[in-house]
């Protein structure tokens, strides 16, 4: 099969796109001087991964260039969006139920305009059902035309015709479009976007389509925007991190990547997610032991230890293969901090293979594991695989992972005590005010007192106390 390359959606189309954005803010004008209005408002809820939480950024900074004030209170305004994700099915669920919810604030205010978007939309039967049961909706776009947000909206303000585009464009990629991003100390760059893995319970290579890479002098060009306005780390985003630049002319690699942006640019911490352990390379971890500004951090989903579970899941490496990785990278980087996703209850998992699984959680001695009860997805492969396992033996071998995991966290960090530790400070913690919180660049949860404002500053906490989640410390050195 023919090589299919990424592209830039063209100039022109992103210029229509800041034209939309002037028609919209010049019509919220025009309506707010004519109803003796406030500015116009526009609500964002995100639901999912960070990959949404990064898209909503983008549709909170086309909002802004479209004169609308971001609020958190849905009550009071002129627009609200909802960002989906059907990974699991009870985040859909919970998002009918606030679609729901908002019927009666619609009836209120016929002006309100509401929008679903996101990887739920990508589903034909998602957006059938939102156009029978949701008539409170105005406008359905899917993740790939998230950049002609502002002619749909455009649309649907002068026609108040209910709109649904989710069409693909499975070869392009946006550049150049507002972003109102959530920190002014961290921020999430995306690097790719799509997944061509087809793991057979995931639902994401059908709702976001192909790997789409953007090009390196994109990326390079937004982290050194963000260096030039005080950002001190980045976290590069893809389903799958690892198969960077694979689809771009001339190609590219994930570990040349990193490579360029630790070469061109002074950002003094940068992360990344997700890998795919079938994608690693000897590179990469070469490439994280190289450059000090990489975190010692390497998020690595396993999923099952049962090599007989990951053939079935469509994950192509085997628990060996998995562990030699994670031997190499322990060998390459000591004391990097490991975490990864486990799956329980993945259709036909014996207690053999659970077994199996906590073994591989055992030797490999994960900081931390995002651990997941098998969620059926309409469309997958394993929806219709036979063997489903019972609730009843999924939660007991779900809670069985949970405290072998939480007591190996809890372990790791004891050996913390008295460690003197660098902190990316992200301001006052939220639980208690008098103490400040950051991460470690092994991404763990650092809450400590400081004699003055730390906030932004990368400091040297030493550790005094310990949590199974968390380090409490105190302040000894200011960044330099
Ligand atoms: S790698 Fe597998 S689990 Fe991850 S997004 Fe792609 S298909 Fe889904």
């Amino acid at each position: 099969m023919a090589k299919k390359i990424t592209t830039i959606i063209p100039k022109e189309e992103i210029e229509k796109q800041y034209h939309f954005m002037q028609s919209v803010q010049s019509e919220n004008e025009r309506i707010a001087a004519s109803k003796g209005k406030r500015n116009a408002k526009a609500f964002v809820r995100t639901f999912g991964c960070q990959m949404n939480e990064h898209d909503s950024e983008k549709i909170s900074g086309m909002l802004t260039s479209m004169g609308y004030e971001i609020t958190d209170c849905q009550e009071d305004c002129d627009i609200i969006v909802f960002n989906t994700c059907c990974v699991r099915e009870n985040a859909e669920e919970k998002v009918f139920g606030h679609l729901g919810a908002l019927k009666g604030l619609k009836r209120a205010n016929p002006d309100l305009i509401i929008v679903v978007c996101g990887c739920m939309t990508e589903q034909p039967h998602i957006v059938d059902e939102i156009r029978k049961k949701y008539k409170n909706v105005d406008l359905v776009f899917g993740t790939h035309n998230l950049h002609r947000f502002p002619e749909l909206i455009y649309n649907v303000m002068t026609s108040r015709v209910r709109t649904y585009e989710t069409s693909r464009t499975d070869s392009e990629v946006a550049e150049g479009m507002p972003v109102k991003r959530d920190s002014n100390i961290k921020a999430w760059v995306t690097i790719m976007y799509g997944c061509d893995n087809y793991c057979s319970y995931c639902i994401v290579p059908y709702v976001r389509g192909h790997e789409r890479s953007r090009r390196p002098e994109d990326i390079l060009k937004e982290i050194k925007e963000l260096q030039s306005q005080g950002i001190k780390e980045v976290t590069l985003l893809g389903q799958n991190v690892n198969s960077y630049g694979k689809d771009l002319e001339p190609a590219a690699t994930f570990a040349g990547l990193l490579d360029l942006i630790c070469k061109e640019t002074d950002i003094p911490r940068i992360r990344f997610m997700t890998s795919h352990p079938k994608d690693i390379s000897p590179e990469l971890i070469d490439t994280m032991a190289k450059h000090p500004a990489i975190c010692d951090q390497l998020h690595l989903p396993v999923q099952s230890g049962s090599t007989r579970l990951l053939e079935k899941m469509n994950r192509r490496y085997t628990k060996e293969r998995y562990l030699d990785i994670i031997n190499n990278v322990k060998k390459k980087i000591p004391g990097i901090s490991l975490t990864t996703d486990i799956i329980v209850g993945f259709p036909g998992e014996t207690e053999e293979d659970f077994a199996e699984t906590l073994d591989l959680v055992e030797k490999v001695g994960y900081d931390n594991a995002f651990t997941f009860i098998y969620s059926k997805r309409t469309g997958t492969p394993a929806a219709s695989y036979p063997d489903q396992v019972p609730d009843d033996v999924v939660k007991e071998r779900f809670d069985r992972l949970l405290a072998l995991q939480n007591g190996i966290s809890r372990r790791i960090n004891d050996t913390y005590e008295g460690k003197i530790v660098e902190v990316l400070t992200e301001g006052l913690s939220k639980n208690n005010t008098d103490r400040y919180t950051g991460r470690t660049g092994g991404g763990k949860i650092v809450n400590f007192t400081a004699p003055y404002d730390v906030t932004g500053k990368i400091v040297n906490v030493k550790i005094t106390h310990i949590q199974t989640w968390s380090l409490e410390g105190e302040l000894i050195e200011d960044e330099k």
